[in-house]
């Protein structure tokens, strides 16, 4: 039976097809080293299992409202004021599956037949596809070289169709985090072009150093009233498996997704549901150390991807890093690269390709330090013969 053209054109995300091919390697015992999909390697926190086997044992299986249980749009609204610094009320947040589905939801909910959106590349992969997936047509705007906002490309793609821009600071895949006065920029561009906000901030609490992540929200009622901000549970509280997320928006908006998600989803899970719950009430005792954790990583294979010449824009958040590969390119670009890699060295990346940037390969370093040691390695075992 053959899928309809819209679904047809749809490719399997591409960080999930390298896991996936990366993990049957491994089952099929091959030597390889997995630093494909960006997921952290801890284990939920202590406070995350014990609440999600309580919701088990007492029963707490049952569908919920389809924007999610009353506590938990309570304690997110709470959570986005303590965190954001701005007022929130529950019935501006919406419950969903995972930061995933609030961004698809969001975008089924923003987009017109022929409306244009700006990405800020590199772009994670499933912006594109969601776009084009609810009507609307991506537009990149390249960066520059550190990876931050380039003003004059993302006016250049402004047209009379553009009606939104996704932001995504800390950025997957280049971890750029974006400075306050960029977030405030970023706010002055969307007034004067009126353009919605889709704010994902999945990776807001993995900065490092004296990087910061600001919000659009922060700027104002009429920055707050084009914004909508998705985050969720995956990164920060390493529950990737749980699906659990949400959104934020002004409460007409809100109101509209979680009617479409009544009818396409309905309510989330209801275990995941207190799970996140007990995370969002005290921040787990576990996080700060992760984050240092994700910190020191984040200096070893930095460091030891410039001693093997790489140009390698600085990550200040996220768990991911881009370095350029342009002299080791033959004319499969990125993903030749990458395809090699995996090969000869047994070493699985993300190709640059995917985030719309052939010339630069991601890797996660969401992986223990020898891991991520073997990995360099392993680079520069493979790029020696190529120099
Ligand atoms: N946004 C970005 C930038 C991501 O990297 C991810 C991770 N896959 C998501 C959203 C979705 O997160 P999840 O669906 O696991 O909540
Ligand atoms: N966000 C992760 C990544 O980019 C997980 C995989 C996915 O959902 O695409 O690798």
């Amino acid at each position: 039976m053959k899928a309809n053209s819209r679904v047809a054109a749809i490719p399997l995300s591409e960080t999930i097809a390298l896991d996936t091919r990366a993990k049957e390697l491994i089952a099929a015992g091959r030597d390889v080293l997995n630093l494909s999909a960006g997921e952290p390697d801890f284990d939920a926190p202590q406070v995350v299992r014990d609440a999600a086997r309580a919701a088990v044992d007492g029963g707490q299986v049952r569908y919920t409202p389809a924007p999610g249980r009353k506590n938990l749009r309570d304690a997110i609204a709470k959570h986005l004021q303590d965190t954001r610094g701005v007022a929130f009320t529950g019935d501006e947040v919406i419950v969903c599956h995972s930061a995933k589905h609030a961004l698809s939801g969001s975008l089924l909910g923003l987009i017109d037949p022929g409306d244009e959106v700006l990405l800020c590349l590199p772009a994670w992969v499933s912006y594109v596809e969601q776009i084009k997936f609810a009507g609307g047509t991506p537009v990149g705007a390249k960066p520059r070289d550190d990876m931050g906002p380039d003003w004059d490309a993302l006016e250049a793609a402004v047209t009379p169709r553009t009606k939104g821009i996704i932001w995504n600071s800390p950025s997957n895949p280049s971890g750029y985090v974006a400075t306050r006065a960029e977030t405030e920029r970023l706010v002055a561009f969307a007034e004067r072009h009126d353009l919605w906000i889709l704010s994902d901030e999945i990776y807001r609490r993995l900065t490092y150093g004296d990087a910061e992540s600001v919000s659009p929200v922060e700027f104002g009622d009429a920055a707050r009233a084009r914004t909508v901000i998705v985050d969720g549970a995956s990164k920060a509280y390493a529950m990737t498996g749980y699906r659990i997320g949400f959104l934020a928006a002004p409460a007409d908006f809100a109101g509209a997704i979680g009617r479409l998600h009544s009818q396409l989803t309905g309510s989330p899970n209801a275990i995941s549901q207190d799970a996140y719950l007990a995370a969002l009430r005290e921040e787990p005792a576990e996080v700060p150390g992760r984050v240092a954790e994700f910190e020191r990583r984040r200096d070893a294979i930095v460091g030891g991807l410039r001693e093997l010449g790489l140009d390698v824009p600085e990550p200040r958040g996220a768990f991911y890093v881009f370095p350029r590969v342009t002299p080791f390119l033959d004319e499969r670009m990125s993903a030749g690269f990458c395809e090699d890699l995996l090969e000869t060295e047994g070493l699985a990346i993300v190709p640059g390709s995917a985030f719309g940037m052939p010339e630069y390969v991601r890797f996660s370093y969401a992986a223990a330090l020898e891991t991520l040691q073997d990995a360099v390695a392993r680079m520069g075992r493979f790029l020696a013969p190529r120099r």
